[in-house]
């Protein structure tokens, strides 16, 4: 068994399960692919539905101009399905016949389906961020005031619709490119509507530039939740994408990367109550799990396969 599949070990089952009696029937399929942690959750997640035995969840990488060839094979191999990671999750929105609700709105997803009726997208990123904020916090997401670092991006445009869906109190994009998050604004601003509320739209919804400092400071005096859904705190030589001064004891931060960064190591000093994106990822794992298999697997045993 080997750590990740490319497009050419697809047209051979022999190789794909090579060294097994348990046939590869799941994947996360992205580029690069090796770092992937989604393997082990989900084989946790397969051994909590007593289905170990019957499929494996396996890694392959694939390039742009290997995905759509690459999702064929798959059905042609009788997969169920897969995830979709950076950088396909556009392309796979592309692919699928049908889509769930949320997957149509944001436009990218990273689920896939393989049905007899067709290939059915979904995307878990926007409802398992949701569900993680619930689970670690006990807070619903209509209560608070939610300021977005990499509004903009795949994961910063998922989390922006779930929390503009959930009709958070307030939502502030922050994005490196401000037109990326002006744009934003506009798609989002119907959810801010509201004639019961006192605050009107602009008041509830808002863009601001990142090197605004002053500005971004003002806003993160009065916000609940900092998630920082950039790609900033990847490597490890990162700094963090907040000055630590503009951090308060009030403040809840999340951070969707799933490994330790200055920002969480920063927030926790500041005294804020911290998350990194590990919950993020279990839940939206569970929840690709459940559209395939049909049933929710158990979330804290997939926790413990991290640890
Ligand atoms: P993406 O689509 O490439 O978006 C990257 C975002 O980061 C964009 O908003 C980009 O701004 C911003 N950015 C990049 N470098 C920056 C810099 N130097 N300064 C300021 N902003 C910068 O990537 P993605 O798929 O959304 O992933 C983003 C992060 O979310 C990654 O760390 C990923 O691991 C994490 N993630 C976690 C989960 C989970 O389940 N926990 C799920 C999905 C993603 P521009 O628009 O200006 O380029």
């Amino acid at each position: 068994m080997s750590d990740y599949y490319t497009i050419a070990d697809l047209f051979h089952r022999d190789i794909l399960d090579a060294n097994t009696l348990v046939p590869a029937r799941l994947a996360v399929i992205g580029h690069p692919i090796a770092h992937s942690k989604s393997p082990q959750i989900q084989t946790a997640a397969l051994k909590s539905l007593g289905l170990e035995e019957t499929m494996r969840y396996i890694r392959i990488d694939l390039d742009i101009d290997n995905f759509a060839r690459g999702i064929e094979q798959l059905r042609h191999l009788g997969f169920i399905g897969c995830n979709v990671t950076i950088p396909h999750k556009q392309a796979a929105y592309a692919l699928a016949d049908k889509c769930d609700a949320f997957g149509d709105t944001v436009k990218a997803i990273n689920t896939l389906h393989f049905t007899p009726q067709g290939i059915m997208g979904y995307n878990t990123d926007g409802p398992g961020f949701i569900a993680a904020i619930r689970q670690e916090f006990s807070l619903d997401i209509q209560d608070l005031k939610i300021l977005i670092l990499g509004a903009a991006g795949g994961a910063g445009t998922a989390i922006s619709y779930a929390c503009a869906r959930q009709g958070c109190e307030q939502l502030i994009l922050v994005n490196r490119t401000y037109e990326k998050a002006l744009k934003l604004q506009k798609l989002l601003s119907p959810y801010f509507i509201d004639e019961n509320r006192l605050s009107g739209a602009s008041d509830r919804l808002q863009s601001i530039a990142w090197d605004d400092t002053k500005q971004l400071a003002n806003a993160l005096r009065d916000v609940d939740l900092i998630v920082n859904a950039s790609s900033i705190g990847m490597s490890p030589v990162d700094a963090s994408p907040l000055p630590s001064r503009m951090i308060l004891p009030t403040h809840i931060v999340f951070d969707t990367l799933t490994h330790n960064t200055k920002l969480q190591e920063e927030a926790l000093q500041r005294g804020a109550r911290v998350s990194n994106g590990t919950p993020m990822l279990i839940q939206q794992g569970a929840l690709s799990m459940a559209h395939w298999i049909g049933t929710l697997p158990d979330t804290s045993l997939m926790k413990a396969a991290l640890a």
